[in-house]
């Protein structure tokens, strides 16, 4: 055993090491696409055993690569090829710490499900409102460092709205203890957002006070059709105004996505006639009884204003599963499909119909035979945009557009104002777009927080910031 290894088993124990086939699938994303090496996979179990190895890792020079469920999709918790760096598990301190239910507060460790801590504040009659599919295996710390976001941004906001304090072991192997559950805290610089969304690059989150909101009583779903992208914008605007915060989910699909899922997914059936622009909404009541009229009520008004063409209330938690399949299988009927690139972007609301509107002819034209799935987060401006390739198109064909067209599709989305980059962070995936596109001020100022918090560069290297 090398010196540096067996200097990491003394601070975590033969169980804390990972090795040959435990250690591989830490080495490649869930998907496959992202493949490297590591010197040593650990899993401390404890923040003050994180400090410990972070130090020693200081004192070797070993990059380190924090990594939580492994379900991130742009390769930020893979280790580089070069396999000198250690990739550090976070699975093991998965405790939830307090529920204190009078401050709507849950304090959880790095590793614990994001599913456990949606649980764990069901039990005690609130919620924690992040919700995404990945919830069963993304933990907390990944959840926070990767400021996931999710169908209910649109009311709650991302995770970095959801986390009022945090314990963050620094890349010099200080903790810092920012565990704070204050909704006013005006001492300061706000470091937690520094550490959100960081993607493990100024430290390891070791622990988060999350902040909790009351469960709703009612939940009333129905899926709509609408003439235009425009119309489907005027519907939210209109919805917002009658139902305020009650708005919870305001998702759009377009026709060719949900043909994918109607012919690729068994058991799939669309509630209403296919019409070129869909609309899942959910609303969410305080009250036992408020949602079901009121979402009836909001639509009915806006059938009359000509908004909506077609809706469908679900009537059962059947129905209801079954219209949010037709949203979720989105993924799942695109893979079977076949090849396909996945740009994650984001614009003003005012602009999405814009965005809608013109990235399918843009692609067809600039790639003759490749069509656009388009499934978006509209409540917020989030929009996934997915071009297949021509059909019949192996993958090998396939890869060397691939970096175009998500060039094509994210400078549209800088045109319209927006972003390349919404929920799905940066990785080692974007770099290429953060060189591209981000502001050149913004861009110097985030290497020089880098450097002012990791002189030595051993923070996940390779990610979010472009050499
Ligand atoms: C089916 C599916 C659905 C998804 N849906 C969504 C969605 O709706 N919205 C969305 O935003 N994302 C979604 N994702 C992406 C992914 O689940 C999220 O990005 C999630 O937040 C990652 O959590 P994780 O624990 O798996 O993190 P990982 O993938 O392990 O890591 C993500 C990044 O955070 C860093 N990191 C991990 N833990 C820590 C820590 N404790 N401290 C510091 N840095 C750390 C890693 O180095 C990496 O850069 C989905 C993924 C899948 C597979």
């Amino acid at each position: 055993m090398d010196p540096f290894e067996a200097a990491l088993e003394a601070i975590v124990g033969a169980q804390g090491l990972l090795r040959g086939a435990d250690a591989a699938p830490h080495c490649v994303d869930w998907r496959g696409l992202y493949r490297g090496h590591a010197r040593a996979v650990v899993r401390p179990a404890s923040t003050a055993e994180v400090a410990r190895v972070v130090a020693l890792c200081r004192e070797h020079g070993v990059p380190i690569v924090p990594q939580g469920g492994n379900t991130g999709l742009v390769g930020g918790a893979t280790p580089s090829p070069a396999g000198d760096s250690m990739i550090l598990l976070t699975g093991r301190m998965n405790r939830i710490r307090e529920i204190d239910a009078a401050n709507g507060t849950l304090t959880a460790e790095a590793g614990a499900p994001l599913a456990v801590v949606r649980e764990a504040a069901a039990e005690s009659g609130l919620m924690f409102p992040l919700s995404i599919g990945s919830e069963g295996s993304a933990q907390i710390g990944g959840v926070l460092a990767a400021n996931a976001g999710g169908s209910g941004t649109a009311r709650y906001g991302n995770a970095r709205d959801l986390a009022l304090g945090l314990e963050v072991v620094l890349p010099d192997g200080r903790v810092w203890n920012g565990l704070r559950k204050l909704r006013k805290d005006n001492s300061g610089y706000c470091l937690r957002h520094l550490m959100m969304g960081a993607e493990g690059t100024l430290g390891i989150i070791t622990a988060a006070v999350l902040r909790l909101v009351p469960a709703p009583r009612s939940v009333a779903t129905a899926f709509c059709s609408v003439s235009s992208t425009a119309a489907g914008v005027a519907l939210l605007s209109t919805l917002r105004t009658a139902m305020g915060g009650d708005l919870h989910t305001f998702e759009y699909m377009s026709r060719r996505g949900l043909g994918l899922v109607l012919r690729h997914i068994p058991g799939t059936r669309l509630p209403v006639a296919p019409a070129d622009h869909h609309i899942l909404v959910e609303f969410a009541a305080a009250t036992a009884d408020g949602a079901r009229p009121a979402l009836e009520e909001a639509l009915s008004a806006a059938y009359e204003e000509g908004l909506v063409t077609d809706a469908v209330l679900a009537d059962s938690e059947t129905a209801r599963a079954g219209f949010w399949r037709l949203r979720e299988a989105f993924a799942e009927a695109q893979v079977r499909h076949g090849p396909h690139v996945k740009c994650d972007i984001a614009v003003p609301i005012s602009a999405a119909s814009r965005f809608l509107d013109t990235v399918g002819p843009t692609c067809a034209r600039a790639f003759p035979g490749c069509s656009v799935v388009l499934l978006s987060h509209l409540g917020d401006g989030n929009i996934h945009c997915n071009v297949h390739a021509p059909e019949g198109w192996a993958e090998g064909d396939f890869s060397p557009l691939r970096e175009e067209i998500a060039g094509r599709v994210d400078a549209l989305a800088v045109e319209c104002g927006g972003t390349f980059s919404a929920e799905h962070g940066i990785g080692a995936a974007k770099l290429g777009e953060m060189a591209r596109f981000k502001d050149p001020v913004e861009l110097e100022l985030m290497r020089t927080l880098r450097r002012a918090l990791d002189p030595d560069g051993l923070m996940n290297p390779g990610k979010l910031i472009p050499a």
